[in-house]
């Protein structure tokens, strides 16, 4: 089938089953076009919630899918690509939470939504990369916590609101791999250009990046905003590039440059036309969330959709 094809084909069933796309900015750019909405992970969650549909094909990756499925259980959610999974949701189980939780009984738990549904059912309140600074602001004072899993926003987090938190340690592998080393090196090859960074990447607690007044750290769709508000023609993107595609077609007039081109989730790219087309044909692969944890999973979401 060509790629028209398939678009149409796409188009016709998701008329035909009431059905929506849902895509991350990190997903292959047919993908995105072929999308009834694009969004970070707050804004997807947000847009399964809200939705009028039937069934969900979710092009993302797994935890994304759960996460939609927990918040919409009247809903059908598809995922493309089983095998969607994600380096930093992957690294931590509910195992490391309970553990802490026996020996803080007080203590909070806040969990990077970048996890299992398994891990939120141990959760107090999640957070995303857009959310993640007023949710901390948002805790009581003297309350211990323990933020999961990814230890770079985490720092980040600290370095900002100034609260002591206990982190555990994980990390995006696609992220971690931006560096200080990088981002300067691309900013003394582009020095009239703005860097926007996300808070996953290793850089994201250095002083010499947090100072640097061209240096910005945004969740994605903070990185969309600043490059759309603002004056400057050009932008080193310091995330997944597949954000560049999204970047390029709204801002026309602007240049996107990847801090590096292997900043590469390929999870993300799983999910293609062709698996799009199937799961919407055949109505696979039904994400199911276990009963005895969905409750426990949902209450951290909407305590973090709540704020
Ligand atoms: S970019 Fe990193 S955090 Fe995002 S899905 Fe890929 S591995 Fe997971």
């Amino acid at each position: 089938m060509t790629k028209q094809e398939l678009v149409e084909k796409i188009q016709a069933l998701k008329k035909e089953k009431n059905a929506i796309v849902l895509a991350h900015y990190y997903s292959d750019a047919d993908v995105q076009d072929v999308a009834d909405f694009l969004g970070d992970s707050l804004e997807l969650s947000r847009k399964a919630g809200t939705a009028d549909a039937d069934i969900i094909v979710f092009a993302g990756v797994h935890f994304m899918a759960e996460t939609a499925a927990l918040i919409s259980p009247q809903k059908k959610v598809l995922v493309p690509a089983l095998g969607a999974g994600c380096t930093l949701a992957d690294g931590v189980n509910g195992e490391a939470l309970a553990e802490w939780k026996a020996a803080n009984p007080d203590g909070i738990v806040v969990s990077y939504v970048n996890t299992t549904a398994e891990v939120k059912s141990h959760t107090d309140i999640c957070c995303t990369s857009a959310n993640a600074l007023s949710i901390a602001k948002g805790l009581p004072e003297d309350a211990k916590i323990f933020f999961v899993p990814d230890r770079n926003l985490g720092s980040y987090i600290i370095s900002q609101t100034g609260r002591k938190m206990e982190l555990y340690n994980g990390c995006c592998k696609v992220h971690d791999q931006v560096t200080t080393e990088m981002v300067l090196d691309m900013m003394a090859k582009y020095p009239e250009a703005d860097v926007l960074i996300h808070p996953e990447s290793k850089c994201s607690n250095d002083p010499v990046i947090l100072e640097n007044p061209n240096c910005y750290m945004y969740s994605t769709s903070g990185i969309l905003r600043h490059a759309s508000e603002s004056s400057k023609k050009q932008f080193i993107i310091a995330t997944e590039v597949g954000t560049l595609h999204k970047l390029r077609k709204d801002n026309p007039g602007k240049e996107f440059i990847p801090v590096s081109d292997k900043i590469v989730c390929h999870y993300m790219k799983l999910s293609t036309l062709e698996s799009v087309y199937e799961a919407l044909r055949d109505e696979k692969f039904e994400v199911k969330i276990h009963e005895s944890i969905a409750g426990k999973a949902l209450a951290p979401i909407t305590a973090m959709l709540q704020k």
